[in-house]
């Protein structure tokens, strides 16, 4: 589904992302964990064309990215962000509406998708016609995964969406989306900086530190064969342990 070929991009001064060579294969879920200020945001703002590299290839799908196809390949993935980024002055269904009536979708349309969504969020329909300011943190991030699936793209990046969530509530939301990707069968890329959230919820942990891929592997690997120093500290720091380790 994406492949970063050698990619490199600068801030000025700053490295953010320094040679790095993934793929993300179809129907896959990858966490992409690292600590702040690692590169992990830009990695995402990279593969939805909202930044350009200095170095390196994009492929979403085969094609390379380049600007002129920017627009269309945005349509092909659903992006979640951690604030949920919804417009306060929209109600929830407009919020929602916003993409699929710039692409001509009927009011019925868009109204039978809002509330196909709801009950898979398990969201009261009544929520629909709420203020963003008027829902719970929990309510908003369901509300943006909603916003990000409703045009059912086939991939779905996610930059920290549980991140601002109190304890319970993140937990609660971590098994919504557990079972969402199983039944989705959408390519994920899971930007997060916690190790267990990222054990729960992908098969594949790529961990990037100082713009640079640590490691990448299974959540065993890294706790049981970590690649180096700075893999090892960063999951004793977590103090948690995967399921069935030593
Ligand atoms: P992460 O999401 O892992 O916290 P980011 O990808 O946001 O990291 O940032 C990587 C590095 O690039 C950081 O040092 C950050 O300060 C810097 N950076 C990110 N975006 C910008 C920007 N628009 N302008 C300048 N520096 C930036
Ligand atoms: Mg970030």
């Amino acid at each position: 589904m994406f492949s970063l070929e050698q990619i490199s991009k600068h801030y000025g001064e700053v490295v953010a992302l320094d040679d790095v060579t993934l793929g993300f294969g179809v129907g896959t879920v990858s966490a992409i964990v690292g600590s702040s200020g690692s590169g992990k945001s830009t990695l995402l703002r990279l593969l939805l064309g909202l930044q350009w590299p200095d170095h390196g290839r994009i492929r979403v799908e085969g094609q390379l990215l380049e600007r002129s196809i920017r627009l269309a390949i945005r349509r092909r993935i659903g992006y979640v962000i951690q604030e949920g980024g919804l417009f306060p002055h929209l109600t929830v269904r407009d919020n929602l509406a916003l993409l699929p009536r710039h692409l001509g979708w009927s009011r019925e349309r868009i109204d039978a998708r809002a509330h196909e969504l709801a009950a898979l969020m398990e969201l009261p329909e009544s929520v629909l016609r709420r203020y963003p300011t008027e829902l719970s943190g929990g309510q908003q991030q369901r509300v943006a995964l909603m916003r990000a699936l409703m045009t059912d793209p086939p991939a779905l990046l996610m930059d920290e969406p549980l991140g601002a969530l109190d304890p319970l509530v993140r937990a609660e939301l971590q098994e919504r989306l557990q079972q969402l990707f199983v039944s989705l069968r959408k390519t994920v890329l899971l930007v997060t900086h916690d190790l267990g959230e990222a054990a729960f919820l992908a098969s594949r942990i790529v961990l990037i530190h100082d713009g640079r891929v640590a490691q990448d592997g299974s959540a065993a690997d890294l706790y049981q064969r970590p690649a180096d120093e700075f893999v090892r500290r960063f999951v004793a720091a977590q103090r948690i342990r995967p399921a069935g380790a030593p």
